[in-house]
């Protein structure tokens, strides 16, 4: 059986609920691509079967702000997803503020060993600093998916570095997650 692995690329194209922006980069674009190569990597594996948030990069999801996050965690509920990894870039107004984070709705059971694995692999594959593992059980992706949820902060849109590895690498992100996914499950 294959393993159903939800990948949802945070915020849409255009209002509502479009995402941060810093460097000259906007969050959406860069979690599109981020998703789009982790189903990439993940369907080539064989062991997985991937559904995208965003299939494509004119994909708007849901009318409202709050609509666009009940679709995608009701989505990956009504497949019946095994995991739902959901994709976004930190902002702060400090630019130098810098790294990934991983966060859980508890810091506890399957959705945090898989945040940590993820973080760790996310650190090696693109070298950006592991803030580690936090619960935001506030989040709506996290509290209203019926799976193990993480949603993984892959880097600072806001600090130069982070945004330029982004902007110019997405595969290697999307590698650290795929990393992070296959070293938790054993595969
Ligand atoms: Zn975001």
């Amino acid at each position: 059986m294959a393993i159903k692995i939800y990948i949802d690329q945070g915020h849409n194209p255009r209002s509502p609920n479009t995402g941060a922006e810093g460097n000259g980069l906007r969050e959406q674009d860069i979690t599109y691509a981020v998703g789009q190569e982790l189903a990439t990597l993940l369907r080539n594996n064989g062991s997985f079967e991937v559904r995208l948030s965003r299939p494509t990069p004119e994909t708007q999801v849901g009318t409202t702000n709050a609509g666009s996050l009940m679709q995608r965690a009701q989505a990956a509920n009504a497949w019946g997803a095994d995991y739902f990894i959901s994709i976004h870039t930190n902002a702060a107004e400090n630019p130098a503020a810098n790294g990934s984070e991983q966060l859980v709705f508890r810091l506890s059971g399957a959705a945090y060993q898989l945040a940590q694995s993820i973080a760790t692999q996310l650190a090696a594959t693109t070298g950006l600093r592991n803030r580690g593992v936090i619960a935001r059980p506030g989040l709506y992706v996290l509290r209203r998916t019926a799976m193990p949820a993480v949603l993984s902060e892959i880097g600072f849109i806001t600090n130069p570095g982070d945004a330029a590895l982004m902007s110019s690498r997405p595969d290697l992100f999307a590698l650290g997650i795929y990393r992070g996914i296959t070293s938790y499950l054993g595969l």
